[in-house]
């Protein structure tokens, strides 16, 4: 009997248990995903595809993420790598407390109401910047990106008990409209909280500033510390 989606993705997801570690979570992440575009053909994430890369959300990146990214940096072409310093420190002089707040969020040190009332004003605030590591229109970190960035436009989150898809807003409304031509509401995807709780296991390293933050901040650490 053909198997029905629910079933070939729960069958990918049993590989989770193996994962241990970034690189095989690399790994995964990509069989996922690929098998997600060939059930899914509306997902129309490509490399240079990068309306995500920009705005207000921004990806959560654990210390290990980072290292392995702050490595990769530090390997670079000198002029690349300071194009990067300048983009972090302007973003970081131009909006310091947005980018706090932001941080805060993530640690989940905001309220409900806080992020009601600031929602609307840290994505105005951020709305004309792009993660910092986007240069020339591409990640320039692409081969190291976070696995958020690995997962995004092909997973589901739950927040507040409530289900969302991780994608751009053209992105769901192409699913929307696949959904929809075939006639059914149900989309079966993999949640990104399962996989942070596995992530957590082997991604955290207390000898850093950070257990987690998003880029700018990370960059910022970095570059007041002379590590790149
Ligand atoms: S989520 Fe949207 S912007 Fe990001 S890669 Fe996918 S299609 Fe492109
Ligand atoms: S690390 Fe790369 S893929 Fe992730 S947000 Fe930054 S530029 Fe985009």
């Amino acid at each position: 009997m053909e198997k029905n989606n629910y079933q070939i993705i729960g069958d990918y997801l049993l590989d989770l248990q193996r994962v241990d570690s970034l690189e095989k979570m690399d790994d995964f992440v990509k069989i996922l995903t690929d098998a997600l575009d060939q059930i899914y053909p509306s997902i129309s994430c490509k490399t240079g595809c990068f309306t995500c890369c920009t705005g207000a959300s921004m990806p959560t990146v654990y210390a290990k993420e980072w290292q392995r990214i702050r490595d990769f940096i530090q390997n670079m072409p000198e002029d690349l790598r300071n194009r990067i310093k300048n983009k972090a420190i302007k973003m970081n002089n131009e909006h310091e407390k947005t980018l706090q707040f932001v941080h805060e969020i993530i640690h989940q040190k905001v309220t409900m109401e806080q992020l009601t009332d600031f929602a609307q004003q840290m994505s105005e605030n951020l709305k004309c910047e792009s993660c910092p590591l986007h240069i020339d229109n591409k990640c320039s970190v692409y081969e190291v990106r976070p696995t958020k960035c690995r997962i995004f436009g092909y997973f589901g989150f739950i927040f507040d008990s409530k289900v969302q898809i991780l994608t751009c807003v053209s992105d769901n409304i192409k699913i929307r409209a696949y959904l929809d031509s075939n006639k059914t509401n149900q989309i079966v995807l993999p949640y990104w909280n399962y996989f942070e709780r596995k992530l957590i296991k082997f991604v955290l390293d207390d000898t850093e500033k950070y257990s987690m933050s998003i880029i700018p901040l990370w960059l910022k650490e970095d570059i007041e510390t002379g590590k790149i």
